[in-house]
């Protein structure tokens, strides 16, 4: 809202749709996202279920494992959902799934804070069990659990923006290398056959899936 309603005549410049933005299309990314949050929600309340018969990883003792723990367990999850997304997302792609699993992610083509979480059903769930996954099989605390979730909204929001936040002269940069933004998730919009990754463009350099325009694009 706030790029789109405030600050959107002025960013104008900086943004990164070919096409004008259709209401309609946004409005059918709002209902798929709410149905996405429908299933994200069962997946926590199996989680705390879970936890409340002793089957999970989860702890509450902060210092169980150490401060230290916190946040390399923090980066671990990121670096372990980032490589399960890769991987589900280019699976997701195959011609004789993607109509069925992906299209709803991609169906308003441009991008936009609304289909960050806009998913059709079959997908919402193989994105929620990651993290009924890893909640039995890496040891996490409460509160790196719920900074993983915060990140992974607030990041996913800001790779839809639409609209290019950090000049491309930052892509010189290490952070801005390895660190995927809103320029290089656009292309994943518009091209579909590069940059499948979530957090990182690790799997993309190593796999041959980076645009090899991306890092010369302004
Ligand atoms: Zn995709
Ligand atoms: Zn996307």
């Amino acid at each position: 809202m706030l790029f789109y309603l405030v600050l959107g005549k002025s960013l104008a410049n900086n943004s990164l749709h070919l096409k004008p933005l259709m209401s309609c299309s946004i409005k059918k990314d709002i209902e798929l996202s709410v149905l996405s949050a429908v299933v994200f929600a069962i997946c926590g309340a199996f989680i705390i279920f879970a936890y409340s018969l002793g089957a999970t990883l989860l702890y509450t003792d902060l210092y169980k494992y150490g401060l230290w723990y916190l946040l390399v367990s923090f980066i671990a999850v990121l670096v372990l959902q980032d490589t399960y997304f890769y991987f589900i997302h280019r699976i997701f792609h195959q011609p004789l799934i993607f109509k069925w699993m992906h299209y709803g992610h991609h169906r308003s083509g441009e991008p936009t804070p609304w289909s960050s979480s806009a998913f059709d059903l079959p997908e919402a769930i193989v994105q929620g069990l990651f993290f009924v996954g890893v909640s039995f099989i890496v040891p996490l605390h409460f509160i790196t659990l719920v900074a993983a979730l915060i990140t992974m909204t607030l990041w996913a929001v800001f790779t839809h923006l639409g609209f290019q936040v950090f000049p491309s002269s930052s892509k010189s940069y290490w952070i801005g290398r390895w660190l995927i933004g809103s320029t290089h998730h656009s292309m994943h919009h518009h091209k579909y056959k590069v940059h499948y990754g979530l957090y990182f463009t690790f799997w993309d350099k190593l796999l041959g899936t980076e645009d090899p325009n991306y890092e010369n694009k302004t």
